[in-house]
């Protein structure tokens, strides 16, 4: 039986682990859930799976749901980040699977890793802004990272037992978003319903204004730097509107092993949960009549803009992903808030980029201060628009 702790259990991707581990309730037990503030689900999953703890962030969330289960359950409610630092190192747990968006995974992977836990990784931010930090505890031999993400979770399979000399490089599929073929102009002023419809992925909010930015996929060029050490050019990028193959792996004599699988992230979550063994009843398998119609384009522009950012913070080997990730952050925050058009987004980003240098980052804690100073100045420069 593995003790399963999930930091982000009301998102999307917890939910959907929650609905892999209630069909394998004889492999996974539920030690602890936690979230931000939506107590009323918290509530919920309690009740279903009833952890030894949950952890609601927000102290008035914790208040409200130590109201709601007391005197029906006994699992104990903690609040804060040092609640979250405890869970996530709790030697008890098997796995921690880091479901939150942004850098707020970042501690906890850390955290989890140097106490010598499994770690499932959803949360592709704490790699883009602190991977230096995450790969050395790897390299000192503390913990594990299973990749949760579709397409490094595709790679992490298909490079198992491969010998690193064969592998030329690796492609990263995308489906385009939901502005694929359109041109900038056609899109600057997408209102927010219009770019949270992803085409294929059913995700949460974020990390759908990043597909849709393709800022995303340039975060993931970064995630794949770090969790199977490549460089700038053993890194590709292809749309894939299918979303089918998940990824790709080419070799030094030129074939291709690629990734097929239904569009469903409860296989790469289950895959992570369950290593190395496999699970067998999570739902369909992808049918070969399916792959009738799959196509690979190039990425156009203006796509490639987030593409060629990631290309070049990995070839100049530096921190400047604390500064993507950041001002990214608080562009898709004010886009969701109204305040700027979608086109904003990447114009924002680039202002960033240009405008910060990051140097003297030695410890995790550079890393988390110097994302709140650009966030703060990012938030300043965004009142002027
Ligand atoms: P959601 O926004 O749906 O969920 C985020 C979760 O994190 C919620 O449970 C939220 O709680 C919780 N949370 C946020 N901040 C904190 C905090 N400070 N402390 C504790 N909990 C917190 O996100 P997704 O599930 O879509 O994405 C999660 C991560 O996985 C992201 O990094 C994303 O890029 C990545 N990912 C997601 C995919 C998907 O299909 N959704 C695919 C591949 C990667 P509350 O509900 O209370 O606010
Ligand atoms: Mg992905």
């Amino acid at each position: 039986m593995k003790k399963i702790a999930i930091l982000g259990s009301t998102g999307s991707i917890g939910r959907q682990a929650l609905a892999v581990i209630d069909k394998n309730r004889d492999r996974f037990q539920v030690s602890v859930l936690a979230a931000n503030s939506n107590a009323g689900l918290l509530y919920r999953q309690i009740k279903r799976f009833r952890p030894e703890r949950a952890v609601m962030f927000q102290e008035q969330a914790a208040d409200n749901l130590r109201k709601m289960i007391k005197g029906k359950m006994k699992t104990e409610i903690l609040s804060g980040s040092r609640a979250i630092d405890m869970i996530s190192s709790d030697k008890d747990i098997d796995v921690l699977l880091v479901a939150v968006t942004g850098i707020s995974g970042l501690v906890s992977v850390i955290n989890a890793l140097r106490n010598g836990l499994c770690v499932a990784l959803a949360n592709k931010e704490s790699l883009v802004a602190g991977g230096r930090f995450v790969m050395e505890q790897i390299s000192k031999g503390r913990g594990m990272l299973i990749p949760v993400d579709s397409e490094h979770s595709a790679i992490f399979q298909l490079i198992a037992g491969a010998d690193k000399k064969s592998i030329s490089n690796v492609i990263l599929t995308g489906t385009g978003g939901p502005f694929r073929g359109k041109s900038f102009e056609q899109i600057k002023d997408a209102t927010i319903a219009q770019v949270l419809r992803h085409p294929r992925w059913n995700m949460g909010k974020k990390v759908s204004v990043d597909s849709a930015t393709m800022v995303n996929k340039a975060f993931e060029m970064i995630e794949a730097r770090w969790l199977f050490g490549l460089g700038a050019d053993d890194i590709k990028v292809v749309i894939h509107p299918q979303a089918l193959v998940h990824s790709l792996v080419q070799l030094r004599d030129g074939s291709y092993l690629a990734h097929i699988g239904p569009t469903d992230m409860r296989i790469p979550i289950g895959y992570a949960l369950s290593y190395p063994e496999r699970l067998g009843n999570i739902m369909k398998t992808a049918q070969l009549s399916e792959l009738e119609d799959i196509s690979f384009e190039k990425v156009r522009p203006p796509f490639d803009r987030p593409l060629r950012i990631a290309r070049r913070i990995i070839e100049q080997d530096n921190d400047m992903g604390i500064v993507f990730n950041a001002a990214d952050e608080v562009a898709v925050e004010s886009f969701l808030e109204g305040r700027i058009s979608f086109g904003d987004i990447n114009r924002i980003v680039e202002y960033a980029m240009k405008h910060f240098r990051a140097s003297g980052i030695r410890t995790v804690s550079d890393v988390t201060e110097f994302d709140l100073e650009v966030k703060r100045l990012i938030k300043k420069h965004i009142e002027r628009f």
